[in-house]
């Protein structure tokens, strides 16, 4: 699929690995080029980071679920990249069609493929935008038409806080994001760690900063001090695979190398 569009004149330069295609390809897509595929291969040759984005997305589907069944049924899914099996979309609205969904992304591949898969779909969109770009986010008059601001939103950051560095005051930034939201709105938010993982993610830190998207790798206890004041439900901030395991999905090969820390918080 990935063949069929002029991307070059799209404005996508191909030969430069780009963080969604070198995800998409850890994930088994084929929306991805050789420099995404070089970059992911490398990187699987110093841990399992195909595993870790497997995980990621398992906890992503039992986020999701977790939020349909507290009664939220509105997500803004920040970063969302390009879509894989399993999108926040497609498990909310088999639980309750109405399910409204507004993704994220930066990157022209994810939004295109995004903008695909969600035609006919009048309750989910996408968006092309900075996620840092708060005010661009939730002003913009699909997030305003589709989303309810005065009833709770689930605010979804996956896999994407580890490339905002401390200079660009990630905890500020989910603040900024969360203070809008009604009482009773959710933070589900998935963030690279070392933890049981020194080797590995020294290595991979090594490799990112060489490319356009430099991470931060950051603790538990940096990872709760990015919630501020709200309310982690249990078991609060832990190792992807061992969020809520019993929310289905195959498990683990070995949950203490999840590679992500994860939590769900609440807004009082
Ligand atoms: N959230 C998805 C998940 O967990 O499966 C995708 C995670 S992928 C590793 C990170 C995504 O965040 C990429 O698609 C990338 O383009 C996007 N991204 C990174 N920085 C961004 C920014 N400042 N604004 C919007 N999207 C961003």
């Amino acid at each position: 699929m990935v063949d069929s569009v002029d991307w070059a004149s799209a404005g996508v330069d191909v030969g430069k690995p780009a963080l969604a295609r070198v995800y998409d390809y850890m994930l088994g897509g084929e929306l991805n080029f050789p420099a995404d595929r070089a970059v992911a291969e490398r990187l699987a040759e110093v841990g399992p980071f195909r595993e870790m984005a497997r995980l990621n997305r398992l906890f992503l589907r039992r986020a999701v679920r977790f939020c349909v069944d507290a009664g939220v049924r509105q997500f803004l899914d920040l970063g969302s990249g390009i879509p894989s099996s399993g999108n926040v979309h497609e498990i909310a609205q088999e639980s309750d069609p109405a399910s409204r969904v507004v993704y994220v992304d930066q990157d022209p591949v994810a939004v295109a493929h995004s903008e695909i898969l969600l035609a006919g779909n009048p309750n989910a969109t996408i968006l092309s935008a900075d996620l840092r770009d708060t005010a661009d986010v939730i002003t913009q008059a699909e997030t305003r038409s589709l989303l309810d601001f005065d009833r709770p939103i689930a605010l979804f950051l996956l896999g994407v806080v580890q490339y905002i560095p401390d200079s660009g005051n990630p905890a500020g930034l989910i603040s900024r994001y969360m203070s809008g939201l009604a009482p009773g709105s959710l933070l589900a938010m998935t963030h690279f760690t070392a933890q049981n993982m020194e080797v590995e993610m020294a290595a991979a830190v090594q490799y990112f900063a060489e490319t356009a998207a430099p991470i931060t790798l950051r603790s538990a206890e940096q990872v709760t001090a990015l919630l501020g004041d709200l309310e982690p439900v249990e078991p609060g901030v832990v190792l992807t695979a061992k969020w809520h395991p019993e929310l289905g999905g195959p498990p683990a090969a070995d949950p203490e190398r999840s590679g992500h820390h994860a939590v769900v918080a609440r807004k009082r």
